[in-house]
């Protein structure tokens, strides 16, 4: 159940990546917003030429919402794109396209590391084909790999 959750969450993060970086090769063309309303609140993103916005707002105020949203506010432009954004009724941070697309990256890199790396040999077989050194630790009788290190007598 929670491996399942973890897959789930993995693909999740691989697709809002892949749609970050969708989004980034289209936003100096066009920007938008998209949002979900839950809760009483509104969830919100917004796409920029340099970055992203997500951030939340009272759902009971719909015009400022769409003042937000929309970018008739002033958003300054932050260090490097970094922006915590606050106000009364509605919170944002931004971050660079490049960070973003990271940071959903990070846990299907991590997964598809864990999952693909060569898994080591216990010590005292051979790292080429497994078989057991202990009695002829200073080569391989099997396929005649030498160890890295053998001592030569
Ligand atoms: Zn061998």
């Amino acid at each position: 159940m929670k491996r399942r959750l973890l897959n789930l969450l993995t693909v999740l993060s691989l697709l809002l990546c892949v749609a970050v970086v969708g989004l980034w090769a289209v936003a100096g063309s066009r920007s938008f917003t998209f949002g979900l309303r839950l809760g009483g609140y509104a969830y919100f993103g917004r796409s920029f030429s340099d970055r992203l916005a997500f951030g939340v707002a009272r759902e009971d105020l719909p015009a400022l919402l769409y003042y937000y949203a929309h970018g008739r506010a002033n958003w300054p432009g932050g260090a490097g794109g970094f922006l915590y954004y606050r106000h009364p009724f509605a919170r944002a941070v931004t971050g660079p396209y490049w960070f973003v697309a990271v940071c959903f990256a990070a846990l299907p890199a991590l997964r598809g590391w864990r999952r693909f790396r060569p898994v080591p040999r216990p010590a005292g077989l051979c790292p080429a084909c497994g078989y057991d050194l202990r009695a002829t630790p200073d080569k391989c009788p099997e396929c005649g790999h030498v160890p890295a290190g053998a001592k030569f007598s």
